[in-house]
């Protein structure tokens, strides 16, 4: 990194060690030019990204507003919350992991429904055609069907 003393564009680390428990790295620095000495601090960014809407505009990603389009999706169906919490942790670790500081609504979205494909498929058709745009209607109907699909061919009792 740049010395923040005369702005040269190579410094070398003269110590590195493990600080606020482990959770970051500090850093000497020495400028090779000027010499001087400073401390920079490492640590690992895992903030949530913030979400951007189709009309542009930006909010906090919101675990809340999350975990209620869940529920909502699956009332009265038979899936535990503890399933549902299970699936807000790994729409969040998966948007912890990725590293931006923005994604968009509808990769979200897209999340939302890959968990509720899994969880229960009256809930996912619930969210999806809450979700998904009028534009998307035909790409929606196709995924019905070939869950319908799949569902006769997993179905034993079925006959062809
Ligand atoms: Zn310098």
């Amino acid at each position: 990194m740049h010395c923040p003393f005369c702005n040269h564009a190579d410094t070398k680390v003269i110590d590195s060690r493990l600080a606020g428990e482990g959770r970051q790295i500090r850093r000497r620095r020495e400028c090779l030019q000027c010499a001087e000495r400073f401390t920079t601090f490492e640590v690992a960014e895992l903030l949530l990204p913030a979400v951007v809407k189709s009309d542009q505009s930006r909010e906090p990603f919101d675990e809340h507003k999350l975990r209620l389009g869940l529920q909502k999706a699956l009332e009265k169906r038979p899936v535990s919350s503890e399933a549902i919490e299970q699936a807000v942790a790994r729409i969040c670790h998966h948007l912890r992991s990725l590293g931006e500081r923005e994604v968009s609504s509808r990769m979200v979205g897209e999340m939302v429904m890959d968990e509720l494909r899994h969880l229960d498929e009256v809930g996912y058709v619930r969210f999806a055609s809450v979700y998904r745009s009028f534009q998307d209607v035909e790409a929606f109907r196709t995924e019905i069907d070939q869950l319908r699909i799949s569902a006769a061919a997993a179905s034993p009792a079925r006959r062809s």
